[in-house]
């Protein structure tokens, strides 16, 4: 077995068992793989092992990645995204976790349109207000949400956050802070669909976020290795 294979293996497991200790179906939680800076021989490794989830931080290392891994896989856009980036963000991805403003909306439905599809989003909130970080305010989700359910191309699945950098206990109360969210707007019928998915939880803190109701577990280093420094 590859050494991905078996990061893969361990993180399924642990996984499973937060799952279960928290009475929930290990079923309804997805591992997205994190490929950022990760090279194909590694992303072949994790696809040889049967992995099909991925998740890509920027549109272009990922469509070299999605041509050379070819069909079957499933990829997840996780990072900020640029509206001009629109295009090609809804060519490419099952999934975008990261929409966090209604300009950024508006590109991805016109996008959506031109292509004659719906694309599945997330609303990615910023909970701690933190400056540095990209995210709807909580107290803006609801108006967003309202200007979104006007178009035609879009559905929203969910919220996505991504906590302070704190160790898992401190970070859990933001997991359920989105959890709560999450069932505040659902009462609130914005959007005619149910809001199913929480993306939340990466390597440091995934067992505590599925605890806390993770649908989405985004997870890099802990299967692939630690990253270089981005320079
Ligand atoms: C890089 C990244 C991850 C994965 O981080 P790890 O700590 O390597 O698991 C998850 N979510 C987002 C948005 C990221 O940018």
């Amino acid at each position: 077995m590859s050494q991905i294979a078996a990061n893969l293996k361990a993180v399924q497991e642990r996984i499973t068992a937060a799952a279960r200790r928290a009475g929930r179906d290990p079923a309804g939680v997805r591992l997205i793989a994190v490929t950022k800076t990760v090279d194909l021989e590694r992303l072949r490794q994790a696809a040889a092992a049967g992995h099909r989830c991925f998740g890509e931080n920027y549109v272009q290392e990922a469509q070299a990645k999605i041509t050379a891994l070819g069909p079957g896989l499933q990829w997840h856009f996780i990072g900020h995204l640029q509206s001009k980036k629109s295009g090609a963000a809804v060519n490419l991805f099952d999934l975008i976790h990261s929409v966090d403003r209604l300009k950024l909306a508006q590109a991805l439905d016109q996008a959506a349109a031109r292509l004659h599809q719906v694309q599945d989003i997330l609303i990615q909130v910023n909970l701690a207000g933190e400056g540095t970080k990209s995210g709807a305010a909580p107290e803006e989700v609801p108006d967003l949400l309202r200007e979104i359910a006007r178009m035609a191309h879009l559905r929203v699945m969910g919220l996505m956050t991504m906590p302070p950098w704190l160790d898992p206990e401190e970070v859990r109360p933001y997991f359920r802070a989105l959890r709560e969210l999450r069932h505040r707007l659902q009462d609130m019928e914005i959007v005619p669909n149910p809001l199913t998915e929480l993306s939340m939880g990466m390597s440091g803190d995934y067992e505590a976020a599925v605890e806390e109701g993770a649908t989405l577990v985004r997870v890099g280093t802990a299967i692939f290795g630690s990253r270089p420094p981005r320079g």
